[in-house]
């Protein structure tokens, strides 16, 4: 760890909200590295300047709303799995730019086996969203073997789009049912449930045999996992995939794994 990065940064807009920080400066705190994670909100008409002062401190960082794609397009190099999402969520700073991945896909991989307690393999996968977050799900389940993701978003050409850059496993469906019916694994890639006056789905429409991933989250589970539970389902929220993706970043950006422990501590104290 002898070169680290200038800064350590969260980029997004807003991101007072984030837990990002909590989770990342005690891992630091623990691994005895002397950097503060910072966030950043920065209005997308600032960004352009704010990669030129990240370039030159060498900074490393993650992303998050609205950025990935923008700083997707500021790196002078990216790893193959950004590349196939279309977004950074993980940046690190070389000799000649920029450079970066997307641990997001990771992240959902792994909360996926977390929740299903095995590998993904031979999934039916329906999907509520096709924004970016839904991007790096679709390109999670192409890396799993003999799996499909069935996608349904309010807006159709969005659901459409997302379908035709992943053609080998995704497909449009025409309604929410089509996301639950016969699927294994619902995916709540919208922002709907998070604050209980709306639900995605009806959590009684549900099968049984249906497991549920809300990518939202906050500390306590947000109300649609709590309604699935209560009827229940088996079913998670985004923390997972929050800690692993910054895990992952983590070991990008120092070559080390962090303690996972320390992190969900930071996550779980009041
Ligand atoms: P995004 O790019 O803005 O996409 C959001 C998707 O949800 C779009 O398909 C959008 O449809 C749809 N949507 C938004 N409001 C809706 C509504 N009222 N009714 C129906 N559909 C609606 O956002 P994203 O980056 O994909 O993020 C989606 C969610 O995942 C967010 O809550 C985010 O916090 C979460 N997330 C979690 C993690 C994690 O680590 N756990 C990582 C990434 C994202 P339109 O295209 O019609 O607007």
């Amino acid at each position: 760890m002898s070169d680290l990065p200038g800064r350590l940064v969260l980029l997004g807009h807003p991101v007072a909200h984030s837990l990002s920080p909590v989770f990342q400066n005690a891992a630091l705190a623990a691994a005895g590295i002397p950097l503060v994670y910072e966030a950043l909100d920065v209005a997308p008409g600032d960004l352009k300047s704010m990669m030129g002062l990240l370039a030159d401190a060498r900074a490393a960082g993650n992303v998050t709303l609205p950025h990935k794609e923008s700083v997707y397009a500021w790196c002078v190099r990216r790893t193959a799995i950004a590349e196939r999402v279309g977004a950074v969520n993980t940046f690190w700073s070389e000799a000649d730019g920029l450079v970066g991945d997307n641990t997001d896909v990771g992240g959902f991989t792994y909360a996926v086996e977390r929740l299903l307690g095995r590998r993904p393999e031979g999934l039916r996968v329906g999907m509520l969203g096709a924004g970016g977050a839904a991007a790096a799900v679709c390109a999670a389940v192409e890396q799993w073997p003999d799996s499909q993701v069935h996608v349904h978003a309010r807006t159709r050409e969005r659901a459409e789009q997302l379908a035709a850059r992943f053609a080998g496993v995704a497909h449009v469906v025409e309604s929410e049912m089509h996301t639950v019916r016969g699927m294994d694994l619902l995916v709540n890639a919208t922002p709907l449930g998070l604050d209980g006056a709306l639900m995605p789905i009806a959590p009684g429409s549900i099968p049984d045999a249906t497991a549920v991933l809300d990518l939202t989250y906050r500390r306590g589970r947000t109300p649609f996992v709590k309604a699935c539970r209560a009827r229940g389902l088996r079913a998670d929220d985004g923390l997972p995939m929050l800690v692993e993706q910054g895990a992952l970043a983590f070991e990008r950006w120092f070559g080390a794994a962090p303690d996972r422990e320390v992190m969900w501590r930071a996550i779980r104290a009041p």
